[in-house]
């Protein structure tokens, strides 16, 4: 199902936390980056979208990024 969900959740990446076409990357220092995979075939896509998102047309509610949780913890730590 492609479309916008009922409400955006409340995170910082918005409704990309939520997207099957995210991916959550990071560097040593805890740094989170939330790219967009749609971004490879479809240059609409930034590969870094501004965050958090409220609106997007690619928008495809998927399982969550196990990274997100690793990530979650890591800032929590510093
Ligand atoms: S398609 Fe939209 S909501 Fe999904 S990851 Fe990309 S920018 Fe975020």
């Amino acid at each position: 199902m492609i479309g916008l969900p009922p409400e955006v959740p409340d995170h910082p990446a918005g409704l990309c936390i939520l997207c099957a076409h995210h991916r959550v990357t990071g560097n040593r220092r805890g740094s989170r980056f939330y790219l967009c995979e749609r971004s490879k075939t479809d240059p609409s896509f930034r590969r870094y979208p501004p965050l958090p998102m409220i609106r997007c047309p690619g928008f495809e509610r998927g399982p969550p990024d196990p990274w997100s949780d690793f990530a979650d913890e890591s800032e929590e730590d510093r």
